[in-house]
């Protein structure tokens, strides 16, 4: 029989604001030793109030709006309780029948050309829990409660993705959505976006839904790839044998790279929500509304569209153009300063400028080498000032000094030497000196040219017009 895969994908995104949800600690504690950033609110100490930080709502709603949801303008917060090491409280603060945002969808580009559509069933804030890890050696297990209150979003898709590859395509395109918005830094290894996912099969053509099972703890979008591989072979195996799919919680294990089965899955109902009575509900006004989506930006799929038809950019070069903001903004600004072919700027940005940018692992805004100068060096090589190789080395200058690509010409004599007189004295110089090399072109090694003028390039600091060397060249050595 033939299947369809059915994959939804449960993601808890980590906001990056200064602090917790609902007390002053700082919300990033990466650095912090175990058990330091905490404080009676987190700790859920008997008598003391939660206050919600106005910034999670914020970023919450500028999550929202990029998701193509629909932000209430009343929603509240619910307790939900169970009981685990990690959760002094006793239960989670999180948002249950009334979010803070409904619907929503995004469109994922896939590798053939078509277009995905993953709608969003659930999206809602919460505080996250602390950290258990075992400390085998001493047979316990430990507790840090450093992260009990950071902010999360919660955000469930519907039943839509069809391949292991297009789950990794959308948390690929959502990891690029969260930083160009700004509101997480959306690095799955340290925690920021932790990603569930539930899988299903059934017969091609079927609607109905069967019974999933969900894989926990992948921490990277190539695990979250390999884990849905592997369990959808699995459910196929078993249906293939006549056996049943139960409802398990599996366990992706890195180093082992297989699933390991974790417990049978707790229903909805053990959780007992109610409304949280110590939390006002929280008001969107359409004021704040407008001012929190005042600087809202051009989302990168819209962006990389754009490049495409108003700029005539390669998808290829689209793709990699819009892969971060800054990157982005970068290049839109340099083609603004430079006027000419935008695909001269998009080479020079992909080839030496992202070099660079990896070497020192700076993002585009925070080099010296500003859109302007970048457009400046372009120009330079156009108007025959500098050549190429010598532009590329003013690249490095510019980074390293700070200076203009002008005044680094200027300073250093890096301008081209295309003065017939000097070149040809250098050519004749170079035919005396290698009489071997001079003997074997003229009995027809006539792929000699390029080292001839190398020589040429070498002993003039690259700074010779090489077009011009090779026109002497050839007519001395006729
Ligand atoms: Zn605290």
């Amino acid at each position: 029989m033939e299947y369809e895969v059915v994959i939804g994908l449960e993601t808890h995104i980590q906001l990056n604001t200064e602090t917790k949800i609902f007390c002053s600690c700082k919300a990033d504690s990466s650095l912090d030793a175990p058990n330091t950033n905490v404080c009676p609110v987190c700790m859920g100490m008997p008598g003391v109030l939660p206050v919600l930080n106005s910034r999670v709502v914020e970023k919450g709603v500028v999550l929202a709006t990029a998701m193509n949801a629909d932000v209430q303008s009343t929603s509240f917060f619910d307790r939900k309780n169970y009981f685990y090491p990690d959760l002094p409280k006793g239960y989670q603060i999180s948002q249950y029948d009334r979010p803070l945002a409904k619907g929503g969808y995004m469109d994922v580009p896939q590798a053939d050309g078509s277009t995905r559509r993953v709608t969003i069933w659930k999206l809602h804030l919460e505080e996250d829990a602390g950290k258990t890890k075992n400390d085998p050696a001493a047979g316990r297990r430990l507790i840090d409660f450093n992260r009990c209150g950071v902010p999360l979003v919660e955000m469930v898709t519907g039943p839509d993705i069809r391949s292991a590859d297009e789950a990794a395509n959308y948390l690929t395109r959502l990891r690029q959505l969260l930083r160009w918005i700004g509101v997480s830094e959306a690095d799955m290894e340290k925690g920021h976006l932790r990603c569930d996912a539930n899988v299903s099969l059934r017969p091609r053509g079927a609607t109905h839904l069967n019974t999933k099972t969900e894989i926990k703890n992948v921490n990277s979008i190539e695990a979250v790839r390999t884990a849905i591989g592997k369990e959808i072979e699995r459910q196929t195996r078993e249906y293939e044998s006549g056996n049943k799919i139960e409802a398990w919680t599996l366990e992706w294990d890195e180093d082992s790279q297989s699933l390991k089965k974790m417990r049978s899955k707790e229903t909805e109902a053990d959780y007992r929500y109610f409304r949280e009575p110590d939390l006002l509900p929280v008001q969107l006004s359409g004021e704040w509304k407008s001012q929190i989506l005042a600087e809202f930006p051009e989302l990168p799929l819209v962006r990389r569209a754009r490049f495409i038809n108003d700029y005539g950019l390669p998808e290829y070069d689209a793709e990699i153009l819009t892969a971060e903001r800054s990157l982005s903004d970068y290049f839109e600004s340099a083609v603004k300063s430079y006027g000419g072919d935008v695909k001269r700027v998009s080479n020079w940005l992909m080839n030496d400028v992202m070099r660079m940018l990896n070497d020192s692992g700076k993002t585009a805004g925070e080099i010296a080498l500003t859109p302007l100068y970048l457009a400046e060096i372009i120009k330079l090589v156009d108007s025959g000032t500098v050549n190429t190789n010598t532009a590329k080395g003013l690249l490095q200058k510019v980074v390293a000094t700070g200076k203009s690509p002008a005044e680094i010409v200027k300073s250093e004599g890096l301008a081209k030497v295309s003065d017939d007189s000097a070149i040809r004295a250098v050519v004749e110089q170079v035919m005396a000196e290698a009489p071997g090399e001079v003997a074997a072109y003229k009995s027809g090694k006539v792929g000699l040219m390029g080292w001839f003028v190398g020589q040429v390039m070498k002993k003039m600091q690259g700074k010779a017009d090489a077009q011009k060397a090779r026109i002497i060249f050839e007519e001395l050595l006729k």
